[in-house]
């Protein structure tokens, strides 16, 4: 913490906020930090000089920006072993898992900072003679960036790194459980050069400072990944102001894996327990339905069963671990909860369903074993809703097209995966599934940061892809310049 407060840019925290405290989930006497409670007002206070950088770095070159990227994702590697470890203490997941986060956010600075300085805009031929036609993009103004706690490097990243690549200035507000590791991108940022003001984060209750950066006018852009109920409400909360104002939502999934009857069982076992168990099932990409044809169903069940048994459960720091705590005690109590609800809904729990305790490493933490439910059927909550954890519900279909109806059957439109050896099935699949992204003999979590990315119905307002070039659509916009001569 510096003389000036947490916040690296102009903004000074009023010395009486008070301060909230960042535990380690894996073991909860461990203090990691401490962080104010920001108010309204200091929220507008960082909008306004978020608004007052922009006049300047809205008119630096592309080049430049792309110097300071180059040197935040050189900045950000040497530290790598130190921030992957922060990472998991903050957040709880693997060290390993940490690790890609980190590696990612370099993969992402180092590949807007090659694309801004590509070609940003057409030229397009007129009907009139001695004319050129050409239109260039322009940066929108002040982002608000609004993130969760279960990606709180790589995903911010996503949307700060080509919101600042195009000239935009960004206020973003952590999730309130994740600003450690939060803080340490915004140093990297300082540290390889961005200008005062460009980046400001700011932390605190969501009722105050992200509903003032939801609703505040001066902000010009909102991009938020969270819960659909969130995303509704600030949907809903915009709407009512009247304002146009670009919005962009990633939501929540229910993820599918379907394995077919052409499918290698083997592969869609260890690739349906690593996308369900690993990142602890916290992630928007996890699988939390597998579907299996009938006839197959007790020998993939038992398979699924012996493999599960193999996941090591673990403080994430540990070598070895495959799946750390929940990441608070918020989550540890809604997964539990919802165990609870498949019980009573009639699934059948074959395989965990239990906290762990016992013994140092899980007295203090929020672990829970990894969990699966079979006989589930589409009807029932734990097949519907998202559940956010390590508990998979297993379904059974006849044919393909009941397989891609279940799939389809939920609220949500993220990820659906599918194993298979034919061509014409998988074909079949990613046309018929309503999804943003299919996966074909792959794991459903894991994303490459130059391949667009978003979902839809539920999952996203699907107006705006984020990464991969796309991800330069929304923070930008499009003006066209007709020059005679
Ligand atoms: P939330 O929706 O609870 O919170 C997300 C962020 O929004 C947090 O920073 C939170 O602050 C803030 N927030 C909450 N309420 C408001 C509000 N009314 N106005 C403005 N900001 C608000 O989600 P979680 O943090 O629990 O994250 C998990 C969810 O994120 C899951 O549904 C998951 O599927 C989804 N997700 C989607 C991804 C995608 O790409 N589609 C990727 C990763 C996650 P605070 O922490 O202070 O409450």
């Amino acid at each position: 913490m510096s003389e000036r407060g947490v916040y690296i840019g102009r903004y000074v925290v009023p010395k009486d906020r008070e301060y909230y405290e960042i535990r380690n989930p894996a073991d909860t006497r461990q203090l990691v930090a401490k962080f104010p409670k920001l108010t309204r007002e200091d929220t507008r206070g960082t909008i306004a000089i978020a608004k007052d950088a922009f006049l300047k770095w809205s008119k630096t070159l592309p080049v430049e920006r792309a110097k300071i990227l180059y040197k935040a994702a050189e900045i950000i590697e040497s530290r790598a072993n130190d921030l992957a470890k922060l990472l998991t203490m903050e957040e709880g997941k693997t060290l390993a898992d940490s690790m890609f986060e980190v590696i990612r956010t370099v993969n992402l600075l180092r590949f807007y900072a090659g694309l801004i300085v590509k070609d940003m805009g057409k030229v397009i031929p007129s009907q009139d003679r001695n004319t050129i036609i050409l239109t260039t993009r322009e940066p929108l103004g002040v982002i608000a960036v609004i993130t969760p706690w279960n990606f709180p490097l790589s995903l911010p990243a996503w949307k700060i790194i080509p919101a600042i690549a195009t000239g935009n200035t960004v206020v973003w507000k952590p999730a309130s459980i994740t600003p450690t590791i939060a803080l340490e991108l915004v140093k990297a940022f300082y540290e390889a050069g961005l200008p005062e003001g460009v980046l400001n984060l700011v932390t605190g209750p969501a009722s105050e400072v992200g509903d003032e950066l939801v609703t505040n006018r001066e902000v010009d852009a909102i991009t938020f990944t969270g819960s659909l109920q969130t995303g509704r409400e600030i949907n809903e909360k915009v709407g009512r102001q009247n304002r146009f104002v670009r919005i962009q939502l990633e939501l929540g999934g229910k993820n599918a894996m379907v394995l077919s009857k052409n499918g290698d069982a083997n592969l869609a076992v260890e690739l349906t327990v690593r996308s369900a168990f690993g990142l602890t099932g916290q992630a928007c990409t996890a699988t939390s339905r597998f579907l299996v044809p009938e006839d197959m169903h007790d020998e993939v069940l038992s398979k699924l069963i012996e493999r599960t048994k193999k996941v090591v459960v673990g403080n994430g720091l540990r070598q070895g671990v495959d799946m750390g705590p929940l990441a608070s005690r918020e989550q540890y109590e809604k997964v539990l909860g919802y165990i609870e609800i498949g019980k009573n809904e009639g699934a059948k729990l074959v395989y965990g369903g239990q906290p762990i305790k016992g013994g140092e490493e899980f007295d203090y933490g929020y672990f829970v074993m990894p969990t699966i439910f079979d006989q589930v059927t589409p009807d029932m909550r734990i097949a519907k809703e998202e559940i956010f954890g390590p508990v998979l519900a297993v379904m059974t279909y006849r044919t393909l097209d009941e397989a891609i109806d279940i799939v389809n059957s939920t609220e949500y439109g993220l990820i659906a995966g599918i194993i298979t050896r034919d061509i014409s099935e998988a074909a079949k699949f990613a046309e018929n599934v309503k999804v943003g992204v299919v996966k074909v003999n792959k794991p459903t979590i894991g994303l490459e940061p130059w391949v667009p990315y978003g979902g839809v119905k539920g999952s996203g307002n699907d107006i705006y892809k984020e990464m991969g070039e796309e991800a330069i659509e929304f923070f930008t916009r499009i003006k066209a310049t007709y020059i005679g001569y």
